[in-house]
């Protein structure tokens, strides 16, 4: 994998690419992914240190649960070995028995414990990650990242996944000045959070379709192809390494690990995660949310968001029909007095004080006015509609072939086969809510905008999926 991370390499490239233009700089300056990955990291930290001319001590941030790399514990080998060159300051996060949420009050706490450090070190997953990276920004303190499992793509951008009112938002914080991705801590994390960033990346043939079409109705302006192929021609190395991660194989967590790096520079550079999170994401983020607000743990993000995208690889084909079928001659615009009553209606079933419906409003009210000014860029798609279709079609992989992608790695591909289970009520909801959520367009509005989105459309896709899931 040392072609791929060459970032100087993939720095030029995304420079010679034609729509560079719109490319954001890539800020990661170290990736490190492989055996012995993890000796490297007080070298790291001490150059990143040196370079900025950055005081203070290195503030180590983890969660309570152990990790280990061969037979040693994780986190007193990375304070060991960076305790030998500079300061260290240990910061825990969360409480006993209860997984890390990236809420206000924890944001809070850790920026506070983190004050006055030159560099923070994260040794965690994505969201022990997503909270290091907004307290480094909080200090313009330097950032490095200690991954512990392929759980997720977000170590390598500039956004954390934050919760304001309740609600998972994307939020601008820092990238990562380095990424340590050690072969033997990969090895010992859990086999479902590694399975789990394989689901992520199931995202990677539904997500680019979304935003590809809301680009071209003129609902995003920020389309790349450069940017989507970053990720997509990691595709077939990924899926030959999918059966192999269960048992741990090495070269298969690394593959995963670079291709995880790669869609997390994919969402920094493109400056949103719109090539790596569509309709899919939004479906488990909804779900993540509602269990979260029921007091609960939710599944892991890559298990929904792979299970979604079965679902979102269902609709496309019916929205692909309905297209090529002259669909955007009869689009429609929602009534805005009766979308916002929707949105507050289908959010404060999970939460009464209508908080998230607030946030969620705001943000889809966006949409709509976006929605309703883009006749012309619809009928433009219109005309020249059986090379678009061409496009979708090609950055679509179809429903069975993520399935099957999805089951060669033992991972869950319907709502009722993560864990704990998604019981069918809260999948039909999350499913039939998901464009509500947030401003950015899907393959969802996109139905919702042909009058196709309903009560029965939801529940032929929810029908569907288990007739694939079963292998029917
Ligand atoms: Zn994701």
């Amino acid at each position: 994998m040392t072609d791929v991370f060459d970032l100087e390499a993939l720095r030029r490239r995304l420079a010679a690419a034609p729509d560079s233009a719109g490319l954001k700089p890539l800020g990661l300056q170290t990736v490190v992914i492989g055996d012995g990955a993890l000796e490297a990291l007080p070298d790291v930290v001490a150059d990143l240190v040196g370079a900025r001319h950055l005081s203070g001590p290195v503030a180590v941030i983890s969660d309570l649960t152990p990790k280990r790399r061969r037979s040693a514990d994780l986190l007193t080998l990375v304070t060991d070995s960076l305790a030998a060159r500079l300061t260290v300051r240990g910061v825990r996060v969360g409480t006993p028995g209860h997984r890390v949420h990236a809420d206000e009050e924890t944001l809070a706490q850790v920026t506070r414990d983190c004050e006055g450090a030159g560099c923070v070190v994260a040794v965690g997953s994505g969201t022990v990650a997503d909270i290091g990276k907004a307290a480094a920004a909080a200090h313009g303190a330097a950032y490095v990242v200690v991954q512990t499992a392929n759980s997720v793509n977000g170590f390598a951008d500039d956004r954390s996944v934050l919760l304001v009112s309740g609600v998972k938002r994307t939020t601008p914080t820092t990238w990562a000045d380095a990424l340590v991705v050690d072969t033997d801590v990969l090895v010992e994390a859990p086999v479902e959070m590694n399975v789990s960033g394989l689901a992520d990346l199931i995202a990677t043939f539904t997500a680019p379709a979304d935003w590809y079409l809301a680009t071209l109705l003129g609902m995003d302006d920020s389309y790349s192809p450069t940017v989507v192929a970053l990720a997509r021609e990691q595709g077939p190395a990924l899926l030959a390494a999918a059966p192999l991660i269960p048992d741990g194989d090495r070269a298969a967590l690394e593959q995963v690990a670079a291709t995880l790096t790669l869609s997390g520079i994919s969402m920094g550079v493109a400056g949103t995660t719109a090539p790596c999170s569509g309709m899919e994401h939004a479906v488990g983020h909804l779900l993540e949310m509602a269990t979260m607000q029921a007091g609960h743990e939710a599944a892991l993000h890559g298990a929904l968001v792979g299970a979604g995208s079965i679902v979102a690889a269902l609709l496309w084909q019916r929205v692909l029909d309905e297209l090529a079928d002259g669909g955007l001659s009869r689009v429609l615009v929602p009534d805005a007095a009766e979308a916002e009553a929707g949105v507050r209606a289908a959010l404060r079933t999970v939460d009464p004080s209508g908080n998230m419906g607030e946030e969620c409003w705001r943000d889809y009210e966006r949409k709509l006015a976006r929605w309703a000014r883009a006749r012309e860029r619809v009928e433009l798609a219109a005309e020249n509609w059986p090379s678009h279709d061409r496009a979708l079609r090609d950055l679509l992989a179809g429903p069975q072939a993520l399935v099957a992608a999805l089951r060669s790695a033992g991972a869950p591909a319907l709502f009722c086969e993560v864990t704990p289970p998604v019981d069918a009520e809260a999948a039909r909801w999350a499913v039939a809510s998901c464009h509500l959520m947030r401003e950015r367009f899907s393959v969802a509005d996109m139905a919702c905008f042909l009058g196709i989105w309903d009560e029965s459309c939801v529940a032929a896709l929810l029908r569907d999926a288990a007739a694939l899931g079963a292998g029917r």
